[in-house]
C-alpha cells in the first residue's frame, strides 16, 4: 500500500524512477529497490520548523532569484539568529544556568559536505561559522573556544549575546528553580530549514541556543549531523526541534531521510521517527520533539510529540503555516 502510494506520488515529478541497490554489500541482501532521483516537481521550495515567516521569506528571496539552496538556508536561518525577540536562537537566546548564551549549529549541502559548531559564545551567526567550518577547514565540527577563535579569524564580530530581557528572565528562573535545567516543552525552538533550489539541489541548516538554563557544556541534537539535520540529495532532507537528547538517541533526522529512501512519504517518515521515541518511553509526556521533512519531489511533512507544532512552507504556490498533527496519548 505504502509502496504504491510512494510510486504514485513520485510520478508527480518530471523525471522517472531508477533502481538502486540498497545494502548491496550484504549477504542475503534484499532485492533492489526503486528510489526516485527525479528533478523535483515542486521547486524551488523551502521549509522551516515553526512559524518563522521572516526567515522563510528571506530564504525564498534567495531561491527565487536563482540562488542555491545552501545560500537560502544560511540566509534564512540568519534572520532568526539576529532577531533578539526569538529567545531560542542566536543573539537574545536564553542562557545556560551559569548565564552564558552558547550556540549550536550545523549546515549540510547537496554534496554531503557539512560543518558544525558547538558551545559557541559571543558570535551571533553560528550558522555562518558552521558554513565556514565546512568550506574553509578540513573538519566537520569545531567546539567552544576553538570555534570562537576560528570565527574571529574569519572576520566575525565579537558581541554580547545576552540581552537584558533574557538576563532578567534568567535571574527570575534562578530564584524559583532548583538550579536544574527545565524540561523542554516551552523553553526551546530551534530553527531547522531545508530547501530545494531551481536546479533541484537540496541543502539544510539548523541553529539553536539549545535548551534554556541547560547545564554548562550541554550540547543537544542541533549541531549533530544525522540528529538535528540530515540531507541526502537523492532522497530529501529532515530537521528536528525539541528535546535534543531524545533526537540524538534515535539519530532522528537521518532516520527520517532513510525512511523516505525506503518509500515512506515525508509525513509517514516524520511520524515513524516520533513513534520510535515515544515507544516504550514513559517520559514522553514531559518533553517535545518534532520533525520536518521534504522529499526530492518537494512533498513535505511534519510531526511532533505534543500539540502546537507547526512548520512553514514557502514555494511558488505561496506560503503557508502547516499544523501537521502530533502524537496523542491513545
Ligand atoms: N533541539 C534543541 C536542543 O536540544 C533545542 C530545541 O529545539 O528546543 O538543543
Amino acid at each position: 500500500m505504502r509502496r504504491r502510494k510512494f510510486l504514485k506520488k513520485s510520478s508527480l515529478s518530471t523525471a522517472g524512477i531508477v533502481s538502486a541497490p540498497l545494502f548491496s554489500s550484504c549477504k542475503n541482501a534484499p532485492e533492489e529497490k526503486e528510489i526516485p532521483i527525479s528533478v523535483p516537481a515542486r521547486k524551488p521550495i523551502v521549509i522551516a520548523t515553526w512559524n518563522v515567516p521572516n526567515a522563510t521569506a528571506k530564504a525564498w528571496e534567495v531561491l527565487n532569484s536563482g540562488g542555491t539552496a545552501l545560500d537560502a538556508v544560511e540566509q534564512g536561518t540568519k534572520v532568526e539568529e539576529a532577531d533578539t525577540n526569538n529567545q531560542s536562537v542566536g543573539k537574545g537566546g536564553r542562557p545556560d544556568r551559569e548565564g552564558r548564551v552558547t550556540l549550536d549549529a550545523c549546515i549540510m549541502d547537496q554534496n554531503g559536505n557539512c560543518g558544525a559548531v558547538v558551545f559557541l559564545q559571543n558570535v551571533t551567526h553560528a550558522i555562518s561559522v558552521a558554513r565556514k567550518v565546512m568550506e574553509a577547514t578540513p573538519h566537520v565540527m569545531l567546539a567552544g573556544e576553538g570555534a570562537e577563535q576560528f570565527a574571529y579569524e574569519q572576520g566575525f564580530a565579537k558581541e554580547n549575546l545576552l540581552t537584558e530581557k533574557s538576563r532578567l528572565e534568567w535571574e527570575e528562573w534562578k530564584k524559583e528553580s532548583k538550579y536544574e535545567p527545565v524540561i523542554n516543552i516551552e523553553n526551546h525552538d530551534t530553527i531547522g530549514m531545508v530547501a530545494i533550489d531551481e536546479k533541484g539541489d537540496i541543502s539544510g541548516a539548523c541553529t539553536t541556543s539549545g535548551m534554556a538554563y541547560k547545564m554548562a557544556g550541554r550540547v543537544g541534537d542541533s549541531p549533530i549531523i544525522g540528529s538535528g539535520l540530515f540531507v541526502d540529495n537523492e532522497i530529501g532532507g529532515a530537521a528536528a526541534t525539541g528535546q535534543g537528547e531524545e533526537v540524538v538517541k534515535t539519530v532522528g533526522s537521518f532516520l527520517v531521510v532513510e525512511l523516505m529512501r525506503q518509500g515512506r512519504s515525508p509525513q509517514e517518515a516524520c511520524e515513524e521517527a516520533v513513534h520510535r521515541i515515544v515507544k516504550g518511553n514513559p517520559r514522553h509526556k514531559d518533553f517535545q520533539v518534532g520533525y520536518i521533512a521534504i522529499n526530492k519531489n518537494g512533498e513535505t511533512g511534519g510531526y511532533c510529540i505534543h500539540p502546537g507544532f507547526s512548520y512553514r512552507v514557502y514555494s511558488k504556490n505561496g506560503h503557508e503555516n502547516i499544523e501537521p498533527g502530533s502524537f496523542l496519548e491513545p
